[in-house]
């Protein structure tokens, strides 16, 4: 039946016209890379964050690195982090020269679990990246209540996570260092892009120089370069697709937010326990729902890839994983991390799909979706 619909992908970005002429603008313009629409993004950015001052970079991956390295972290030291994450967020962590150490996820929100985090706290733990697993916070009060009790830095990965908030306040306005990605896929978008909120000036003109090959300005007309930097900085181009996804910031993550609460009506009271599957926790006043995520019910190996191949064969609707565990990837294996050293999230790593979620779709997109979903699922 609906294999004949058109596709039904599981993200895809909205560009409005008026992006669309912001950013020929700038390309006629003569100036194309960072200048005047870098500095107006970020200034609209650090206005959203209360203030607080915010760099923006050709990646989310670079944010964290830099924030990393304006934290002093390096060899012999421990980064704590979730292994349910792209692998970005612990490739950070051995790209400055520390050693990665995760910590088990909590089976209902599917990000870290703190207790566990804090358990797997040593002398040599200088920092925690925490990440907001499809744009749902941890808990933030007991997250910076470790953090001081042991004295730890914390880069937030909030790359899905813009938008997103902790009891009213907003994710990025309080906080370490609070990175976020622009990526292609997430909330709002600059094609490849990211941003990173910073505690003060001094931190703020340390991402300048490390996002600019370590550039610094030096007597009357000279430059000196004093620490190693890379080439991390966000084109003009890039900032005027920014500004123009974040003029529709307010409606993007409503309409998420519509599009969940229709998911979980769509689904019913029954659905768990019909189908063995696992609905998401709702969150509809924190999470921006950059992902709607479910754990099928385990038919062992190719569980999510006869799901998926179902989805798309039956239905003609796209579907993804978010994520694979890190610490089971080669290089990681390489480094003495095995199966079965974090259950929880070996369990949900192989059995996670991410549904469609995306601002043009529709209520109707998410009734087609769930019936499909059922379809496969429920016998
Ligand atoms: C997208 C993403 C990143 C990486 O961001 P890039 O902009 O692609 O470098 C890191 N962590 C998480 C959780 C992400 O979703």
């Amino acid at each position: 039946m609906s294999a004949d619909l058109p596709f039904l992908p599981f993200s895809k970005p909205t560009i409005d016209e008026a992006t669309i002429t912001a950013v020929g603008e700038v390309l006629r313009s003569g100036w194309i890379t960072s200048g005047p629409k870098v500095a107006a993004f970020e200034a609209r950015l650090s206005e959203y964050f209360g203030g607080r001052p915010v760099r923006t970079f050709n990646s989310g991956t670079c944010t964290m690195e830099i924030a990393l390295r304006i934290a002093g972290i390096g060899p012999g030291d421990e980064v704590i982090t979730t292994p349910v994450s792209w692998v970005a967020t612990a490739n950070v962590i051995i790209e400055v020269g520390a050693t990665p150490v995760f910590a088990d996820i909590d089976p209902r929100t599917r990000n870290i679990d703190l207790d566990k985090l804090e358990a797997a706290i040593t002398p040599r733990t200088k920092a925690i990246i925490p990440v907001y697993l499809s744009g749902l916070p941890v808990d933030m009060d007991r997250l910076y209540a470790i953090a001081k009790k042991h004295n730890l830095r914390v880069v937030e990965d909030a790359a899905q996570a813009f938008g997103s908030e902790w009891q009213g306040k907003r994710i990025g306005s309080f906080g370490d260092f609070i990175s976020f990605s622009f990526q292609a896929n997430k909330n709002i978008t600059t094609g490849e892009g990211g941003a990173l909120v910073l505690n003060n000036e001094e931190e703020a003109k340390l991402a300048e120089k490390y996002r600019l090959q370590g550039v610094t300005r030096s007597g009357v007309d000279g430059i000196d370069v004093d620490v190693l930097g890379g080439k991390y900085n966000m084109s003009d181009i890039m900032a005027a697709i920014g500004l123009g996804q974040f003029a529709n910031i307010e409606q993007i993550t409503a309409h998420r937010r519509a599009l969940a609460r229709r998911y979980y009506e769509a689904f019913g009271p029954d659905f768990e326990a019909q189908s063995g599957a696992q609905l998401p926790l709702p969150a509809f006043d924190s999470s921006n729902y950059h992902l709607f995520q479910i754990i099928l019910p385990d038919h062992g190996p190719a569980t999510r890839a006869d799901f998926m191949h179902a989805m798309k064969e039956r239905f003609n609707i796209g579907t993804g994983y978010h994520y694979a565990p890190i610490h089971l990837f080669t290089m990681y294996r390489e480094r003495g991390f095995r199966e079965g050293m974090f259950p929880v999230a070996e369990k949900i790593g192989r059995l996670t799909v991410t549904l469609p979620m995306f601002y043009a779709m529709t209520t109707a997109d998410v009734d087609r979706a769930v019936a499909a979903v059922k379809a496969i699922l429920i016998k």
